[in-house]
């Protein structure tokens, strides 16, 4: 069986959590974490980054340095993965819920405007499979109405948006290391800290509401509670492994890329029926009309991924669109059949058991077509390209015997 994922050791992981452990400083804040945050910081530009035990306690930290009050709104996608939301329920905001676009499962940035109140105080734009939003577009119309933007940034290490990486652009982002992203530590993740307002309450939230980074650095003689906050830090044992997948970024990157493109070559025959269609819809229809009753001559196929001009691909999901859930459930089973493991991914958040009291009641007709539609191929860096093939074969054979 093709598994769906698989997470890659480069080898020398277990040699840096040794070197940890020799030195017998296992607590957070350590070299092993000052030198993958001084990786990021120098190779992206991110002003300040804070490791954190997951991406999701990256998004709590955010959520905290927003600063929001009872009541306060967030404007977040409905498709994405809970925590992008769950994180500023936690501090009390309302979530309000914005589309997809036609395009791709990003946040539709033409739509973000109509959703702001008086009490909108944060856009949380999630670049999903590592695809940029259209952050000019997020960010003016943040600058307009004097909000924060909060990247969540957990699939979109080393991607650009017309050349600036991904998480260097929002006042705050949060980035993943979990297993199932690009570069691992197990659970991790990382708060990037842009705009330098936030930096030194940052460093206190990370460290349990106390000034102890900067009695570390001198600058006090002396550390107490000054502010909220949690033990946001991951141990260094957990910087080590990260460490040794840093080291190996461009090599994981090209990996993957090799493995998309030859997923996108395979399958952009059998696909273009779908693509021009896609660009149709974009042109022409309303975001909101998803009828396919012209230009499409099959219904059997499907809608490849989509990387606009202004974005990059940095292969974290190879994914496709099919046109309806019937469609979607006999592919995941005609794979499986043949011995290869794809599977669906968000279901809504607005129409979620916990959220779907507190929504507003607005359709968001985008997010449920691709938690309708949408299928994510296996995709990690000991994939062959045999594999890939294989599984391009299978799923030519099911259009074919379809239509
Ligand atoms: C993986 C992921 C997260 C959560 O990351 P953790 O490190 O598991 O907390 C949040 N948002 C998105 C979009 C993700 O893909």
């Amino acid at each position: 069986m093709i598994p769906f994922n698989k997470p890659h050791l480069t080898g020398k992981e277990t040699h840096y959590m040794y070197e940890a452990v020799s030195k017998g400083k296992l607590s957070g804040n350590g070299d092993f974490t000052k030198q993958c945050q001084s990786f990021f910081e120098t190779k992206y530009g991110f002003k300040k980054c804070l490791l954190t035990t997951s991406c999701t306690d990256a998004l709590e930290m955010a959520a905290i340095l927003c600063d929001l009050q009872p009541g306060d709104e967030v404007i977040v996608p409905s498709y994405t993965f809970v925590s992008s939301a769950l994180a500023f329920v936690r501090v009390g905001a309302k979530i309000v819920f914005a589309d997809s676009m036609r395009r791709n499962p990003n946040i539709d940035a033409s739509l973000i405007e109509s959703l702001i109140t008086p009490r909108t105080k944060v856009i949380v734009p999630v670049h999903y499979a590592g695809v940029a939003c259209d952050m000019d577009a997020i960010m003016d119309i943040a600058d307009r109405h004097g909000l924060l933007v909060v990247e969540d940034a957990a699939q979109a290490i080393d991607s650009y948006y017309k050349g600036r990486p991904l998480g260097s652009i929002g006042h705050l982002a949060a980035f993943s290391f979990h297993e199932t992203k690009n570069v691992i530590a197990g659970e991790g993740g990382m708060l990037a800290i842009n705009d330098p307002r936030f930096i030194r309450r940052a460093e206190i939230i990370w460290e349990k509401g106390t000034n102890r980074a900067e009695f570390f650095r001198g600058e006090v003689n002396k550390y107490g509670w000054v502010d909220t906050g949690s033990s946001f830090l991951p141990s260094e044992v957990v910087a080590a492994f990260l460490w040794a997948q840093l080291e190996n970024l461009d090599d994981i990157q090209s990996k993957r890329k090799a493995l998309w493109n030859r997923y996108y070559e395979n399958l952009k025959d059998v696909a273009e029926v779908a693509a021009p269609f896609a660009e149709k819809a974009l042109s022409e229809r309303s975001e909101f009309d998803f009828s396919r009753t012209e230009g499409a001559t099959s219904d059997k196929t499907f809608q490849l991924p989509d990387i606009p001009d202004y974005a990059t691909n940095n292969a974290h999901m190879f994914y496709l669109v099919c046109n309806n859930l019937e469609q979607r459930t006999a592919l995941i089973s005609r794979l499986k059949e043949n011995g290869a493991s794809a599977v669906f991914h968000y279901l809504s958040l607005h129409s979620s058991p916990f959220y779907a009291p507190k929504h507003d009641g607005r359709e968001l007709p985008g997010c449920d077509r691709y938690a309708d539609c949408l299928v994510r191929l296996p995709l990690y860096y000991e994939l062959t390209f045999d594999d890939v093939d294989r599984i391009c074969e299978i799923l030519k054979e099911t259009i074919q015997s379809e239509s």
